[in-house]
């Protein structure tokens, strides 16, 4: 058997927390339109206690009715399970955590590059988290200036100590028209108001400024396999499922161009076949699935990895857009 990882454990926590928070505060939440639509969705499962919407439009899936503001910044800042998740993203190791953006920030760099418009003076990376992201933003040497945000104090002083210039905060606490890049990792899925986020980012931004969102994909394969049961879909703290068409929507709505929409994850198929081989996911009712995981060839995983990546299944996505006045 395998034994029991701090991912274990902060799973049974989060669901934990989750659960006594759904019960002490749902009589305060509050219902919510599609983030993108402004429209009523059709409900489509519960996790934790907490009821989900899907909207027929875009696609997109949201915690409906949901906690305020307020008890969102009380649950982060008191629960067990944010506490953990805090503590476990401080003690990774950056150096593993670099590796894995480099290509990322290689690519955004890349697409800047070709921008002839593009300035690349100040560079605002926000819910930087141990800094990870904004290092590699750093240590490529092409911006004047690289700011790291995060609202937990903790993740702040770790991006200190890594020589970065970093504040406590959000997307307040950069001036109007100032940013040339605003960046964002597994960020936008927490917010109460996603849109109301992005209108603040343009703001923010100078004109020809790029912003650049990662975020989970929630018509990627994982989701559409597993549904409530991905470990993705995690309320109160995850609380918007965007898919590459509805973040794209919402950032036009805000004002954003649409420069390169992609899904470059890579774990989809691997998450697929730990959750069937541990006998968590049926694929009785889809041959070629079950034919796919059981196979004793990585190789053939690997290239439908990649056929999930390139027709935009996967369940990781990037949306980079632009402010073009
Ligand atoms: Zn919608």
């Amino acid at each position: 058997m395998r034994p029991i990882s701090q991912q274990d454990i902060l799973l049974a926590l989060r669901e934990t927390c989750a659960v006594q928070f759904f019960k002490e505060k749902q009589d305060t939440f509050v219902n919510i339109q599609c983030p993108v639509c402004d429209v009523d969705g059709n409900f489509i499962y519960f996790k934790y206690g907490f009821s989900h919407d899907k909207c027929q439009k875009c696609c997109t899936v949201w915690c409906n009715p949901r906690p305020t503001e307020a008890s969102l910044v009380e649950y982060y800042a008191t629960s067990e399970s944010a506490k953990m998740w805090t503590s476990i993203l401080v003690s990774t190791d950056t150096s593993r955590k670099q590796l894995q953006y480099q290509p990322r920030v290689d690519s955004l760099i890349a697409t800047l590059k070709q921008d002839l418009s593009f300035i690349a003076d100040k560079a605002v990376d926000l819910g930087a988290g141990s800094g990870a992201f904004a290092l590699c933003l750093q240590n490529k040497d092409y911006f004047s200036e690289v700011i790291a945000i995060d609202f937990d104090e903790d993740c702040v002083n770790v991006c200190k100590q890594l020589q970065l210039k970093a504040m406590v905060g959000s997307v307040d606490q950069i001036e109007e028209g100032s940013a040339n890049l605003i960046t964002m990792n597994d960020m936008i899925e927490h917010l109460f108001d996603p849109k109301d986020f992005l209108e603040r980012c343009y703001s923010s931004l100078a004109n020809n400024g790029y912003i650049s969102i990662a975020c989970p994909n929630g018509e990627g394969f994982d989701f559409k396999l597993m549904g409530e049961n991905t470990v993705n879909i995690v309320p109160p703290e995850h609380l918007n499922y965007f898919n590459p068409d509805s973040l794209s929507m919402l950032l036009v709505k805000a004002g954003f161009q649409i420069v390169a929409v992609e899904t470059p994850g890579i774990l989809d198929v691997e998450i697929v076949k730990r959750e069937f081989k541990a006998g968590n996911l049926s694929l009785d009712n889809n041959m070629f699935l079950k034919t796919l995981m059981s196979h004793n060839d990585d190789a053939i995983r690997r290239q439908f990895q990649s056929f999930l990546q390139v027709t935009k299944q996967s369940s990781h996505m990037v949306v980079i857009a632009k402010k073009n006045l």
